[in-house]
């Protein structure tokens, strides 16, 4: 028997939810194109280029302990964005 059926577990990629936590700030910086096509080729471009970090999650916990990873970690992330970004506004694909 299940002593708490009402529990739930997912499988989740925290680099998902880092990226989309630093995305719109490098954006920003960089003077990035904020249309929904350089957004999705700029999170597919980092995404791509980033390791996988899957946790075990229950409602929410997450994020939390993404946040609570490493400097260098966080440096390859917001490094990633900005290439991406980079990548992205050379060869924009939004129809003009
Ligand atoms: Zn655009």
């Amino acid at each position: 028997m299940d002593s708490n059926p009402e529990k739930t577990y997912n499988v989740k990629n925290v680099s998902e939810d880092l990226v989309d936590f630093y995305l719109y700030e490098c954006m920003a910086k960089h003077d990035s194109c904020t249309c929904s096509r350089c957004v999705a080729d700029i999170r597919a471009y980092a995404l791509n280029n980033l390791p996988p970090r899957y946790v075990v999650s229950s409602a929410g916990n997450a994020f939390a302990r993404a946040r609570a990873m490493s400097t260098q970690a966080k440096a390859d992330i917001i490094a990633a964005i900005s290439n991406g970004i980079n990548i992205v506004k050379k060869n924009p694909r939004h129809d003009l």
